[in-house]
């Protein structure tokens, strides 16, 4: 796979629900910053976790886009039909001893934790205490996980002798992440400490999150990510997965949620109510709404190819400068 270097961002929702004024803002930010720099702006509709998924959902998502003006330099793309490239990555990393079969319930977990003095769960996960990494424990596999207790030196050949090349530099050490986010600044995460080895396939055979998009990101020539805040903690992870798998690893820009009224994030799971883009105004004010939790001061719009000339010329006086 060749890529040239031109910027080339995404925006990547998942169809378990129409978007809303938190997902509008990640939606404008990364179009804005592709248009900023002169790069092209996909999307892809994260619909991996099938039993989440609502049928329809993605094109009602295609259609609040297009009725912003939010229109994709490229057909979208469907996770759901790259379910082979997933394979093939597990398969890479099984061959590298990176991953392997895990058999624990969420109880057996939970058990383990508690008698080695368990920390509590982070974000409501639990630290996988790693009890199936050196063989399976009673039962059959059921998901696979990433060993987090790795770490790989730079590949010195891109997409040659993958294999070898990893073997030779691949250390039993626990590393660290480090990474930089445009606008939070430099991050840290112990993966290993912070998170446990976590699952890439799970036990109902539908691949995490995690893999999916670090192999679309790279399948996609991805250079830049721009998403919210909430997706931030994920970004180690995927780091991990693409120094593993020998891919380039973007350049991330995390930006801020949106808050209910409740002080709550805006979520599809608290019941953010869907994006109104039912005429042309309302798809405009959407946009200004969108723009001013960017700090991109907007008057009211009359139509939405306005709203986002006045958003850009924003962008590139404020966020193009501050975080390049
Ligand atoms: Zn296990």
């Amino acid at each position: 796979m060749a890529h040239s270097t031109r910027y080339t961002g995404r925006f990547a929702p998942s169809p378990t629900g129409p978007l809303h004024a938190g997902s509008l803002v990640a939606a404008l930010a990364s179009w804005l910053d592709a248009h900023s720099h002169g790069g092209q702006w996909l999307v892809r509709l994260e619909d991996v976790d099938v039993p989440r998924c609502i049928p329809g959902m993605d094109h009602v998502i295609l259609q609040q886009l297009a009725a912003c003006g939010l229109h994709p330099d490229a057909p979208p793309v469907w996770q759901s039909q790259r379910t082979h490239h997933y394979q093939q990555a597990l398969e890479q990393l099984v061959a590298l001893d990176l991953a392997y079969p895990c058999a624990c319930s969420r109880k057996d977990i939970e058990a383990a934790l508690q008698l080695a003095g368990a920390e509590k769960p982070r974000h409501g996960e639990l630290v996988y205490p790693g009890t199936c990494r050196h063989g399976l424990h009673g039962k059959a596999g059921r998901a696979w996980r990433l060993r987090t207790d790795r770490s790989v030196s730079k590949w010195p050949f891109p997409h040659a002798g993958r294999a070898q090349a990893a073997i030779n530099s691949i250390a039993s050490e626990t590393p660290f992440i480090d990474w930089c986010d445009r606008r939070l600044g430099a991050q840290r995460q112990d993966v290993a400490h912070a998170v446990g080895d976590f699952v890439i396939q799970r036990a109902d055979g539908l691949f995490a999150y995690q893999l999916a998009v670090v192999v679309d990101d790279a399948a996609q020539g991805i250079t830049h990510v721009v998403r919210g805040e909430d997706l931030c903690d994920n970004t180690a992870r995927q780091i991990l997965l693409q120094q593993y798998l020998g891919l380039p690893t973007p350049q991330y820009l995390h930006t801020p949620l949106v808050h209910g009224d409740n002080g709550e994030k805006l979520s599809k799971q608290n019941g953010a109510q869907a994006l109104d883009t039912s005429t042309p105004l309302a798809a405009a004010q959407s946009l200004c709404r969108a723009a001013q939790v960017l700090a991109l001061p907007a008057s009211p719009p009359p139509a939405t190819a306005e709203a986002l000339r006045h958003a850009q010329a924003q962008w590139l006086e404020t966020w193009a400068q501050r975080y390049p």
